[in-house]
């Protein structure tokens, strides 16, 4: 069950007394972030909006729209970084799951035995690494915890960012993810190219996600095949504010239009294949917001993240693109 740090959102309503307040999170936890805004209504009195918008990560709060409503507080639920605040009126909040591991560690060290592993999670289940460490260190397997960078804590990682495994990647056998996200565990399998492991409390069971990576990659690889022999490439700059990134659009204008192919600029919020549908003339796209909305998503025209746009200046002056995923960022 998830559980919101309900005491510091009180404390800091409590403290700084503000108006109104706004609440958002994850797709996941919005049931749970309703029930919280009811209980500040109830006893604060003040209005408490839950923005509803689709919230991927601290790249994407929102914090225009609790701007819009006149909110004096954004409380940014359940997604954990190593830093509390984000300016003066965003707050962190998290929201951790109390699903025990006990079991399906178990499990996972007697499959694993004798390996060495990379152990991470998402924000979720950070606070249950290392009690998972020491479970599957007792049962016999060598465990590492990769360090944290940038807003990532150690053994964490996004959807986009992978310090902690690609510091531990050339010594370990095999990544270990706690959770049941396989958006997060493809991506670290994508990032080390090493064999991956989910190991989902719910259902007390560990699954391979390499094979349905390995999916992904081919998927991502053929899209900037296809983007090569395109004449007319849009490239998208994406509106949401962590996502923003104006600057590397216009170098791979430039870029593009250095290697021959007409350019033409465009910015959206939510980059969907809907939205594409729209847009006449254009044989490719890059989008330079969110990377996994390009290796994730269905497209009719192929849709290049900036890792994969990179592999595609690559390609176009003849020279070798793999591995181009295995890095520890893909912005
Ligand atoms: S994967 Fe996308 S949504 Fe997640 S942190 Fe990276 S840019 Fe944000």
């Amino acid at each position: 069950m998830i559980v919101i740090d309900e005491k510091r959102i009180f404390d800091e309503i409590q403290k700084r007394k503000p108006v109104s307040v706004a609440l958002n999170g994850p797709d996941g936890i919005l049931p749970k972030v309703q029930e919280t805004a009811s209980r500040i209504m109830e006893r604060f009195g003040i209005p408490a909006y839950v923005l509803a918008d689709t919230c991927f990560g601290t790249c994407d709060m929102n914090s225009n729209g609790a701007k819009v409503l006149g909110a004096e507080i954004l409380f940014h639920i359940g997604h954990t970084i190593n830093d509390t605040t984000f300016g003066e009126n965003i707050i962190l909040i998290d929201a951790f799951d109390d699903i025990s591991f006990n079991k399906v560690a178990m499990k996972c060290a007697t499959e694993l035995l004798g390996k060495t592993v990379s152990l991470v999670t998402d924000s979720q289940h950070l606070h249950q690494i290392e009690r998972v460490k020491k479970i599957l260190e007792e049962g016999g397997v060598r465990v590492k915890i990769g360090k944290g960078k940038g807003q990532l804590n150690d053994g964490q990682v996004f959807g986009c960012e992978f310090y902690p495994i690609t510091e531990t990647k050339d010594s370990v056998d095999a990544n270990v993810f706690l959770g049941q996200s396989a958006f997060h565990a493809s991506g670290i399998a994508l990032s080390t190219g090493k064999p991956t492991y989910i190991l989902d409390p719910y259902f007390e069971e560990i699954r391979e996600i390499t094979e349905f990576a390995q999916k992904l990659q081919k998927k991502a690889i053929l899209a900037v095949y296809k983007a090569a022999e395109a004449e007319t490439i849009g490239i998208i700059v994406g509106l949401k504010e962590g996502q923003f990134s104006k600057t590397t659009a216009l170098k791979f204008r430039k870029e593009l239009e250095k290697a021959g192919k007409k350019v033409q600029l465009f910015a959206l919020t939510e980059i969907t294949d809907d939205r594409l549908g729209n847009l006449k003339g254009i044989d490719a796209f890059i989008q330079v917001a969110c990377p996994r909305i390009s290796t994730d998503n269905h497209f009719h025209k192929p849709v290049l993240s900036t890792p994969q746009a990179n592999a595609l200046l690559k390609l176009l002056k003849n020279e070798s693109i793999e591995e181009f995923l295995q890095i520890p960022h893909w912005l």
